[in-house]
């Protein structure tokens, strides 16, 4: 339902929950998010309103320069803790949210399954962290390019990775996501207004489309091909 991810020098957990609650007029029934700290990716997730979230944090803050958050909207498997976003894979080597549903999940989600994956949860959006994990080949372009030829359907997807500590990446196909681009950060989110607290210089990301994001700057990449996109940035000059 909804997505945000920040990657800068600001206290990344409390950016994505401020984030979350600018996301939460959408409706959702799930809350969670990924914190990557250098060295290992800390997910905290539940079931229910982001208060609960919250509190699980003030019992055990996440640290980081990097993450991603979700409100979920169950399509696939019932709300749950374990259904909910960020999704990982066995060795909690990725972290991914997503928001749309992936068609073909049953069958990735088999074939996954007989290489030896273990999945935790009955949503459609779990394939996508062990794919990462699966076609992992050192290089995340490629692998994100890998990974989205397998899937079917709608996606806008939030990824961490242990293998690129300093790389915040995002693609979407039929599911809308924003770029936000500061001084020394960057975020994605689904919708504009849960980054503006942050920056107003913002790139649409289109369909077919992938972004890299680091504390310094954004790249657009076209998803299939690779090649760069120039585009230009537009200034959200409106208030919510
Ligand atoms: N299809 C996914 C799920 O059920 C994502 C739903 C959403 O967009 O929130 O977990």
């Amino acid at each position: 339902c909804g997505i945000i991810g920040y990657i800068g020098e600001k206290d990344t957990q409390q950016v994505l929950t401020t984030g979350l609650r600018k996301l939460e007029y959408r409706g959702y029934d799930s809350v969670g998010i990924a914190v990557f700290n250098g060295e290992s990716v800390q997910v905290e997730k539940s079931k229910g309103r982001l208060e609960e979230l919250q509190q699980q944090l003030d019992q055990a803050p996440v640290l980081g320069n990097m993450g991603i958050g979700h409100t979920r909207w169950a399509t696939h498997g019932r709300p749950s803790d374990e259904n909910s976003h960020p999704h990982t894979d066995d060795k909690q080597e990725f972290a991914v949210v997503h928001n749309g549903i992936i068609e073909n999940y049953l069958e990735i989600k088999r074939e996954l399954i007989e290489e030896g994956y273990t999945f935790r949860s009955e949503t459609d959006s779990e394939v996508i962290s062990h794919l990462f994990s699966h076609l992992y080949s050192g290089d995340m372009v490629t692998t994100i390019q890998k990974v989205v030829q397998r899937l079917e359907g709608a996606y806008a997807l939030g990824i961490v990775s242990k293998h690129e500590p300093n790389r915040l990446y995002a693609v979407r196909e039929a599911s809308p996501l924003i770029i936000g681009s500061g001084e020394y950060e960057a975020l994605i989110s689904s919708d504009i207004p849960a980054v503006l607290e942050h920056t107003r210089d913002i790139y649409i990301l289109e369909d077919g489309e992938m972004a890299i994001l680091t504390k310094e700057n954004v790249t657009l990449l076209q998803t299939e091909t690779g090649r760069e996109l120039s585009r230009d940035m537009f200034r959200v000059n409106w208030d919510m």
